[in-house]
Parts: structure tokens; sequence; C-alpha cells
């Protein structure tokens, strides 16, 4: 299989993921061509360059520093002001004294890094004195390779439990901060907690010492005030670990794959687009924010219902084709017994339609 993913991305090296990527892993499990790209490790960003779709995406520059500055506000002198924030959070005792350990200075490589880490992480992980741990450098197993993670997130061990802090610079207004990024958060913060409790499961500890509760630090209001919030994670467990699995299982997806798929950088793009074609795809909105290739599979995907999101694509179940179903919606065709369900629907928007704006059905 290894020789098959490397002929597909054109014998370069794969490209590494990180938390941001395989939290994105999630965004649309159902989508082979996703699958296969992410498995061989493709450049999906060059690929979509390559074959005119660049992807739209990133954080402005004015952003990332926003978030910069408020993390270094919310990590200063020890984490004395976090410490205080998580532990009242999680409604335990704020620790006199915790230790805080940054874990991202000391070592440059990868392998000592994390090797350091685990140490650290593991020495008495049950232990009730309190402790804080910067940019720990944790790791996954994706699609049969071991993907290194290098998080700016704090882990927090409070009252004999591990805790995932993930400090974010969107705000929270009146108690309520935007739901599209707090569920990217709480995504990004599964990946942290699934990757704290192999660690520690691979060293014979009970990985339920990691929390799926993590705490959420963001500034409140417009002030650079931090509040924490508690995100319950175990649903966001199941779809990554669903996933994960679904991708150590890549050999059943490749076989539907044609033989001479191919993503090498240097192939034309003609070839690259034609090639993409013919691996099933499924796209839907959702796929602009979580997947570099969706322009070009939302130009692919034009005309057809799907396209228009989950709920048309539910609520239109057995017709595929815009034309279709304005067709069916006009009564100038005579749905399929599958579509008879639909068809009732479509007529009864199509008249209401009709009514609101005075014009004939
Ligand atoms: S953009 Fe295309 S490849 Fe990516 S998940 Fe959506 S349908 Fe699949």
């Amino acid at each position: 299989m290894q020789r098959r993913l490397a002929t597909i991305r054109g014998d370069v090296p794969p490209k590494r993921h990180n938390a941001r990527t395989i939290a994105a892993l999630t965004g649309n499990p159902g989508c082979t061509r996703r699958a296969v790209l992410d498995g061989a490790g493709v450049d999906k960003p060059a690929l979509a360059e390559r074959i005119g779709f660049p992807a739209r995406f990133g954080q402005s520059r004015f952003a990332i520093s926003r978030g910069n500055a408020f993390e270094a506000q919310v990590k200063a002198d020890g984490g004395a002001e976090l410490l205080r924030l998580v532990a009242q959070r999680l409604g335990v005792p704020v620790p006199a004294t915790a230790s805080w350990t940054d874990l991202g200075v000391g070592a440059d490589d990868t392998a000592a890094r994390q090797r350091r880490s685990a140490e650290v992480l593991l020495a008495a992980p049950g232990a009730g004195d309190a402790a804080l741990f910067d940019h720990p450098m944790l790791g996954l197993d994706v699609a049969g390779q071991r993907v290194h993670l290098e998080p700016d997130l704090v882990a927090a061990r409070l009252a004999g439990r591990f805790h995932v802090v993930e400090i974010k610079s969107f705000p929270v207004i009146d108690g309520q901060a935007d739901p599209s990024k707090v569920t990217a958060a709480a995504i990004q913060s599964a990946v942290y907690v699934l990757a704290l409790r192999d660690l520690l499961a691979a060293h014979g500890h009970d990985p339920e010492l990691v929390s799926h509760d993590v705490v959420l630090v963001c500034p409140r209001d417009f002030a650079n005030q931090p509040v924490a919030s508690l995100v319950d994670v175990r649903r966001q467990l199941l779809a990554l670990r669903r996933q994960l699995d679904r991708m150590a299982g890549l050999d059943a997806l490749l076989a539907t794959v044609p033989d001479d798929f191919t993503a090498d950088p240097d192939a034309d793009p003609a070839t690259l687009a034609a090639a993409l074609s013919g691996v099933e795809a499924r796209y839907a909105p959702e796929c602009l924010a979580a997947c570099e290739l969706a322009y070009f599979c939302r130009q692919e995907a034009r005309g057809r219902t799907a396209a228009l999101g989950r709920a048309v694509r539910e609520s239109l179940g057995g017709v595929a084709d815009v034309d279709d179903a304005l067709a069916l919606a006009a009564g100038d065709r005579d749905p399929t017994p599958e579509q008879a369900e639909a068809a009732a629907l479509l007529r009864t928007a199509g008249r209401l339609r009709a009514e609101a704006l005075g014009v004939a059905p």
C-alpha cells in the first residue's frame, strides 16, 4: 500500500499532517477523494493551485498577531492567571502553587522533544499536585504515518486529571462565541485529547486520566480580559477515531480508485483534474471551510442538488440534478417511484413560490 500511495503523490515526500489538518479530516468523512489524498500525504494546497482552484482560507496576519498577543498575556507569570481561570472553571480549589514546564525549549529535534514531553507528562500522571505543560510535543498515527503535533496549548494537570487548555483569540460576547469557531476549536482540541490519551495508554496508564472536557480560554466581550469555558469533546473524539480508523483501512478505499490515479506535482493540470474526477467525491458547502480542493469540487458539482447542502440532499433524496428538481417542481416531468415524495415537496414549494411572487406556477 505504501508503494501505491507514494506513486499517487509522484514519489515526493508525504506532506505532514498537523492538528488542523487532522481536525479537518472529520469535515467530510464520506469523501473517498479526500481520504485517499490525505492518506497519501498529497500536498492538497499545491494541487489545488496547480489545477487552477487555489484554496482561500487561512488567518490574516493581523488576526495571527492579535492571537499571539492574547496568548502571551494569558500565559504570563508562569501561567498564574491561567491556573486560576482553569481551576475555577473546573470547580476545583485554586492551587497555591503549580509547576510550569515549557516543553517547547531545550531540544531542537522532533524525536528528542517528543521523548522529553513523554517523560515529563508521564512522571506521576495521576498525581494530585498541579502542573501546567506548555507546548507539549505529541504524536498520532494517521494512515500508517506517525504525525507529530506541536500544539501551542497547555496541558493542565489538576486534581489528578489532565485537561487540554486551548487559548483562542475569538471573543465571547455576552456569554456567546461564534458557534463555528467553537466547533473548530473543539475538534482541534479533540485531536490533542486523543494524542494525550494515546501517549498514556502506550505507557500503561489509564487514558481516561485525560478529560474529555477541554478548557477554552477566549477574550471576553471587546476587552482582552480572558474568560474560560468548558467544552465537552466526546462527540468530536468519536468522529475523529472513526475517520482515523477509516484511513488506517485505506486498502479498501484504494481498491475503488483507478489504477492510474495520480496527484504527481509534475503532471500537467489537465491530467491532474481528469484524475481527480475519476475518484468519488461528496462535495457539500461545508467543504469550503475544511478542504483545500473545495473550489474544484464545487465547480465539478455544479448543477447537482448535493452541492446545495446536506439539508437539500436529504430532502431531495433520489433527485440528483437541479434541472430535474426544477422540472419536477413545474410538473414538466413524471417522477419515478423513488422520487415521488421529493416531487410532491418540490411541487408544493413551486406553488408557494408562484403565489408569493404572483406569477403562474
Ligand atoms: S472539497 Fe472535494 S475532496 Fe475535499 S472533502 Fe469536499 S468533496 Fe471531498
